[in-house]
């Protein structure tokens, strides 16, 4: 992959300005298998906001980190003994697809830190063996979050089935977008829609995404 992070999170600021939407957007960096060496490279170029996958795994690069101001996302699936340390070590939680965790990450996240910002993943493609929430649970769940104390849930995260057609994949991306903006006329007030990796943010922020979750272009492809 050619050039240093800092040119490769610059490129990818140019080709987002470059789709020229009315919102702003988000860009989360995924370091997930990545060295706090690259994250600090990155954090050094500007950016504040990172994603992870493997709660052990970015708890041991948090420690190597603790001298920078990150915004740490965790965007991988949710084991529930893991939700008490998730829920005292990261500012957003992308990945909620069930009741249970919610609540536990409600009942983990320490009183002296703001509410743990939260979306909700659906699973807008049906598949049974994608991780995320089905359509017809997400009212429910999402009416669910103001009893949580500790949760603030501020919108919907998606990772749509793969495929090369980009009809087909701009469709997903707008299918998330409409479950979105029902919740919204149904007074839910959520800001934030976070769809859109490597591969397809370009789409997805076309079809109203804002915020994306991008890893291999910055950092190079994972073994
Ligand atoms: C790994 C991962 C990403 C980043 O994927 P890239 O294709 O490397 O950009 C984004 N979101 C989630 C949930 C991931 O697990």
């Amino acid at each position: 992959m050619q050039g240093s992070i800092a040119e490769r999170l610059a490129q990818i600021q140019v080709e987002i300005d470059a789709l020229n939407v009315a919102h702003t957007v988000t860009l989360i960096a995924v370091s997930k298998t990545k060295p706090a060496s690259q994250i600090r490279e990155a954090f050094a170029a500007g950016q504040t906001h990172f994603g992870e996958n493997y709660l052990q795994e970015c708890l041991t690069k948090q420690e190597a980190l603790t001298d920078l101001d990150i915004i740490w996302h965790f965007i991988g699936p949710i084991q529930s003994n893991k939700t008490q340390a998730i829920a005292q070590h990261f500012d957003w939680v992308h990945s909620i697809d069930r009741l249970k965790v919610a609540k536990r990450l409600n009942d983990g996240r320490p009183d002296h830190l703001p509410a743990l910002q939260c979306c909700i993943q659906i699973n807008i493609s049906n598949e049974t063996t994608k991780s995320g929430l089905l359509i017809g649970e997400l009212e429910g769940l999402a009416t669910a979050f103001s009893s949580f104390e500790r949760l603030k849930l501020r919108g919907l995260m998606a990772i749509p089935a793969p495929t090369d057609d980009l009809t087909e994949q701009a469709a997903q991306f707008t299918a998330v977008k409409k479950q979105f903006d029902e919740l919204n006329a149904k007074g839910f007030n959520l800001d934030t829609l976070s769809m859109g990796m490597s591969n397809d943010y370009s789409i997805a922020i076309q079809a109203g995404s804002n915020m994306v979750r991008i890893g291999s272009k910055i950092f190079g492809a994972r073994t």
